[in-house]
């Protein structure tokens, strides 16, 4: 398998003044393989937003800086590249889908005007074929009016069109990678399955990978093969899917499965995780899930975790495990 992004020690931290940071990615290193879709899951305030933005090299600076680390996208340092640099990449290799479409199109033009000015950025092409190729991917990704829709303006889709429209503008970019931040948090359940199916067609179409950003462990069944749980800042656990779904080791991982609603239970049943994730200027100096979890030891307010291998294709950060299968010959 090729490694497609490879990051490594990613520290980025916000300002808050008075010399204090809040430590919102704090050492974070996981890669992508070619091909492969990854979620990093977490509630909200975890740091996957900030970890994808990190990526983007776009975190408001001042206040948010990246400290320390390394991301190479195909063995290519994009931390050191220049700005001109940086924002070929953003648009070439590494499309991008976030939560709220509305917010991402520009209201005063039409989708056909969005959509041919984002292929003329990286191809030089005529506008007339550009336009062209802006028909076809609109059908693509399920317009059968694609002549009608093309001529619209945002505010005339609804929520699900405008969210299918900018996958049309990341595929027209043939990226590498797609970074999608909550891409069906603000959809209909079944316009949810319509975008996330046209997202993995999208996928194996390019042959890119996709890094899944959601608080929802519904979605990360349905589409991801590796998962990467965050909290605090942190990776937490990193799994293959199935692995993470019928063997978590964390306790911050055990505490989100039950959150996940199932038809089989009674609503009334359904858990949520007592307590909130601790502010990133705030964390304590143990372990940051120790203040919500049932597994505390006293090791654990002194001493924060190291990610371990429990074995080689699962990693926790818990003191309830050792490390596995370390080589002691080398
Ligand atoms: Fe819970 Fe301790 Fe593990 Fe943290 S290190 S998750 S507090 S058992
Ligand atoms: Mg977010």
């Amino acid at each position: 398998d090729t490694i497609l992004l490879d990051i490594k020690g990613l520290k980025t931290y916000f300002d808050i003044g008075k010399g204090r940071y809040a430590k919102a990615v704090d050492d974070v290193s996981f890669s992508i393989y070619k091909g492969e879709t990854v979620a990093l899951v977490g509630e909200s305030g975890s740091g996957k937003s900030i970890t994808s933005l990190s990526i983007m090299r776009l975190i408001p600076s001042p206040p948010g800086k990246i400290l320390e680390g390394s991301i190479l996208l195909e063995g290519k340092e994009l931390l050191t590249l220049s700005e001109d640099d940086m924002s070929e990449v953003r648009g070439n290799d590494i499309g991008m889908i976030f939560q709220e479409p509305m917010t991402s199109l520009d209201p005063v033009f039409t989708i056909g005007s969005q959509i041919v000015e984002s292929i003329m950025r990286h191809r030089k092409i005529k506008k007339s074929l550009a336009y062209e190729l802006a028909t076809d991917l609109l059908k693509v990704v399920g317009f059968a009016r694609a002549d009608k829709v093309i001529k619209e303006y945002p505010h005339q889709l609804s929520g699900g069109m405008r969210q299918r429209v900018m996958i049309a503008i990341a595929m027209s970019c043939n990226p590498k990678l797609l970074i999608a931040d909550e891409p069906t948090t603000a959809l209909d359940v079944t316009v949810q399955a319509q975008i996330l199916t046209l997202m993995m067609e999208m996928k194996n179409k390019l042959d890119s990978s996709i890094l899944l950003i959601t608080h929802d462990l519904g979605v990360v069944a349905e589409v991801a093969s590796r998962v990467l749980v965050m909290y605090g800042g942190q990776i937490v656990e990193e799994a293959f899917v199935e692995d993470l779904f019928l063997r978590p080791k964390h306790p911050y991982t055990t505490a989100l499965l039950k959150t996940i609603p199932n038809i089989d239970l009674d609503l009334d049943r359904l858990e949520s995780i007592p307590g909130t994730v601790p502010p990133a200027h705030l964390f304590p100096k143990g372990c940051r899930f120790a203040s919500r979890c049932e597994s505390v030891m006293q090791i654990c307010h002194e001493v924060n975790p190291d990610l371990i291998n429990i074995d080689s294709t699962h990693k926790v950060r818990c003191h309830l495990y050792e490390e596995q299968g370390v080589n002691m010959c080398d």
